[in-house]
């Protein structure tokens, strides 16, 4: 392997100065990803900088009606958060279904979505809860994007070198919401998604469909909003045979690949199948 140095920096300063002082150096936070990249020789690093020790990209803080999500979060955080059952169950859906308890422990939020994977399990569930992403640069001054506009394409974000996330912020859904993350894998568990459906629906009193979000994973080169079928089912009442006809406009709207995880029709048949039964489940959540 690569000989390589480590620093761990405690503040977002020390952290750039480190990447200062040497150029080919890469931000490591969980590993889970970066090490596999190492072993691999996929990527050389001189230096590895570790986010781990760096207060600022911490913790879950409500602020009105968002929370913020502090980049360096680890999964299994995620998983326990009291505030993130109640106000984001589709993210802790992703995150108790993300791998095994030893990997949640040590992976964080930011590394599975500045990995890019299209199959990112926390991808979906921030796409419903409408996420953007606070991005810090050397000067530490910060920009704030729409998670829709970070992803690139498979593995890539828009994201300079001397660039850090900072964390995420989601709106709280309002009352009458239900969410959930529906994860397709071959294996029971210890598996990238097949494919990922999150969906995010308000109820009208009528019983209508007042908004509803998707995102999709695993089905593009980057997770997705289902936005045509998002707009099919906006002000409709569900029913099965709506949902059927959701399901085949969201058919439309994705470009799955054969892979290792499956072929591209199984995932087509997957997505229309999952879309309904995630409604169904979001339906049930909004009740209690
Ligand atoms: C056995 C195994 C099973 C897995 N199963 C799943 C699964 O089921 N679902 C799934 O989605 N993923 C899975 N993964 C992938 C991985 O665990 C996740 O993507 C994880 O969340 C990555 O987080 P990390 O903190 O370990 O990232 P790291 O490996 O530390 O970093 C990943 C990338 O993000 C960059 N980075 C990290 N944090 C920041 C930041 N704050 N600012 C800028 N750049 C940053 C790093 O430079 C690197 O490029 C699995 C991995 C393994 C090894």
């Amino acid at each position: 392997m690569h000989h390589f140095t480590y620093q761990r920096p405690v503040t977002l300063t020390e952290a750039f100065k480190a990447q200062e002082a040497e150029m080919n150096s890469r931000f490591v936070a969980g590993g889970s990803d970066v090490f596999l990249l190492l072993k691999k020789e996929i990527i050389a690093p001189d230096r590895l900088i570790s986010l781990r020790a760096i207060d600022e990209l911490k913790g879950i803080k409500q602020i009105g009606n968002h929370v913020f999500i502090g980049s360096g979060t680890t999964i299994r955080e995620l998983e326990k958060s009291k505030l993130i059952r109640e106000k984001f169950p589709a993210l802790q859906d992703a995150a108790t279904n993300l791998a095994s308890t030893q990997i949640r422990n040590v992976a964080t939020l930011g590394g599975n979505i500045v990995n890019a994977s299209p199959g990112a399990d926390t991808a979906a569930p921030l796409l419903i809860y409408n996420a953007a992403v606070t991005i810090v640069n050397a000067e530490l001054s910060e920009r704030i994007v729409p998670l829709t506009d970070f992803f690139k394409g498979p593995k890539q974000v828009h994201l300079e070198i001397d660039e850090i996330v900072k964390g995420f912020t989601l709106e709280i859904p309002p009352p009458g919401s239900g969410s959930i993350y529906l994860k397709f894998m071959k294996r029971k568990a210890m598996d990238l998604a097949n494919v990922g459906v999150g969906v995010m629906l308000t109820f009208a009193e009528d019983s209508s469909c007042a908004d509803i979000r998707i995102g999709l994973a695993t089905v593009a080169p980057t997770p997705i909003r289902a936005l045509k079928t998002e707009a099919f089912l906006k002000g409709k009442v569900l029913d099965e045979a709506i949902l059927t006809q959701a399901g085949e406009i969201a058919a439309g709207e994705i470009s799955p690949i054969d892979d290792l995880r499956g072929q591209a029709w199984h995932k087509i048949e997957v997505v229309k199948t999952y879309i309904k039964r995630a409604c169904w489940k979001a339906k049930e959540r909004a009740k209690t």
